[in-house]
């Protein structure tokens, strides 16, 4: 088979392909790129693989980065565009689960072809477009189906992540699971446990936001894969997301763990650990500990709890979505966001510096104690955010801690 228009993304590339060939090496593009120009989805990353030693590549090419030498990946600038550059490798086995205990680079297209992990994601194309398919990947992607390269139990032994990556490019596809290819999944499934869990934890992210999200975590339910999976999530809470999901995906990754978090029935104070379980970043962190206590009691949300998170309340909205939470409760919150008089407290007309030229407190606790005062009395409109009558009231409020 030949592609004989090929993309604009492989065009930009076809440069650097001949010149890896005008040196007398192979070159070809591989993986996510080929796979996707193929299902007509956009491509992103072009990646390109190739029967040169890094240090070949690196002699070739001005501009090189090592981004990931020791397992044969050099980045190659070219006006502005970067390609990742790989060698074709083997990879020996993974005794710790986590890393191959050996890289071996080899000249052979086939033996790398062989060594990734689904038919789909194992097709080459020269830089001409012609097709090299020696898995059956193109049967595979007709019949929308998501195959080993091998024998499925052997490839998910050797790398367990490779069970999340299948539900993950099931979830973005909308691919079946090849009946070998499940069964091996329910077999290995155990191993997950001893899987890096940031490496999880990106497929997981994927999984959750792709457009067949819900069918591929019934497969994962099924499979009783759920439960080597950080954090414990109970089952009836996996069939609430299931369910969600159906209707609704997360739009954009921000969403996905303030999301999560409100399905689970798990205490406020549980959060926390929950997250650093899935070794969640910092600012998922924060978004979640601001969002999900409120989206469990969004019926009797004050004024207040709005205003600490208003930075927030795209992510809020979306997960209200999510849950399904009704439109009228969702616009009784926008109307309290919008009626605030003030987003935050930089927004007040009067700092600390006033209160004192203005002899009203002295300096230590008792001023961020008023100013705190303030700040509430103007959130819930008893006075207006105004110089004038913010120093008044501050007085008032001070006269009372005297009496
Ligand atoms: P995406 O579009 O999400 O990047 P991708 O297929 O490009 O999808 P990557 O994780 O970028 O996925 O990997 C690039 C290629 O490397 C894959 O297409 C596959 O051929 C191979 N690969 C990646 N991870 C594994 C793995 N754990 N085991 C075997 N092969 C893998
Ligand atoms: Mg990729």
């Amino acid at each position: 088979m030949k592609i004989s228009t090929l993309p604009q993304e492989f065009m930009q590339a076809q440069p650097i392909l001949e010149h890896i060939e005008s040196a007398g090496f192979e070159a070809y593009f591989v993986g996510g790129a080929v796979r996707d120009m193929l299902l007509n989805k956009p491509i992103h990353d072009v990646d390109i693989a190739t029967s040169a030693f890094p240090e070949e590549i690196k002699a070739l090419f001005t501009k090189t980065v090592d981004t990931g030498i020791q397992h044969g990946t050099v980045m190659v600038l070219d006006h502005g565009d970067g390609y990742e550059i790989t060698t074709f490798r083997t990879e020996s086995t993974y005794t710790d689960f986590r890393r191959p205990d050996k890289v071996t680079f080899v000249r052979s297209l086939a033996e790398d072809l062989k060594r990734r992990d689904f038919t789909i994601n194992a097709i080459a194309m020269t830089k001409d477009g012609d097709i090299i398919d020696l898995f059956d990947g193109l049967t595979d992607m007709a019949q929308k189906r998501i195959r080993a390269v091998g024998d499925a139990e052997v490839r998910f032994n050797e790398d367990a992540l490779r069970i999340m990556r299948a539900l993950r490019f099931s979830a973005q596809l909308g691919f079946d699971i090849a009946p070998h290819t499940k069964a091996a999944l329910k077999q290995i499934g155990p191993n997950l446990e001893k899987i890096a869990v940031e490496r999880i934890r990106v497929e997981f992210e994927k999984l959750l936001m792709g457009q067949y999200a819900s069918n591929s975590l019934s497969v994962a339910i099924e499979a009783d894969l759920i439960r080597y999976l950080p954090g414990h999530i109970k089952r009836e809470d996996w069939l609430t997301i299931t369910a969600d999901l159906k209707r609704n995906q997360p739009q954009a990754r921000t969403v996905i763990w303030p999301y999560f978090l409100s399905r689970l029935s798990l205490r406020l104070n549980e959060l926390q650990l929950f997250m650093r379980s899935w070794k969640t970043s910092r600012e998922d962190m924060r978004a979640v500990l601001s969002i999900v206590p409120i989206v469990k009691h969004v019926q009797t949300v004050s004024v207040f709890e709005l205003y600490a998170i208003y930075d927030y309340q795209a992510l809020l909205f979306e997960v209200l979505t999510l849950v399904g939470t009704p439109l009228a409760t969702q616009q009784r919150v926008k109307q309290i966001f919008d009626a605030l008089p003030i987003t935050h407290n930089r927004d007040m007309c009067i700092s600390g510096g006033d209160l004192l030229a203005n002899n009203i407190v002295t300096p230590g606790p008792q001023m961020g104690r008023i100013l705190t005062q303030l700040e509430h009395a103007v959130i819930q409109r008893i006075i207006s955010n105004r110089p004038d009558s913010l120093l008044e009231y501050a007085k008032e409020l001070v006269d009372n801690e005297k009496n």
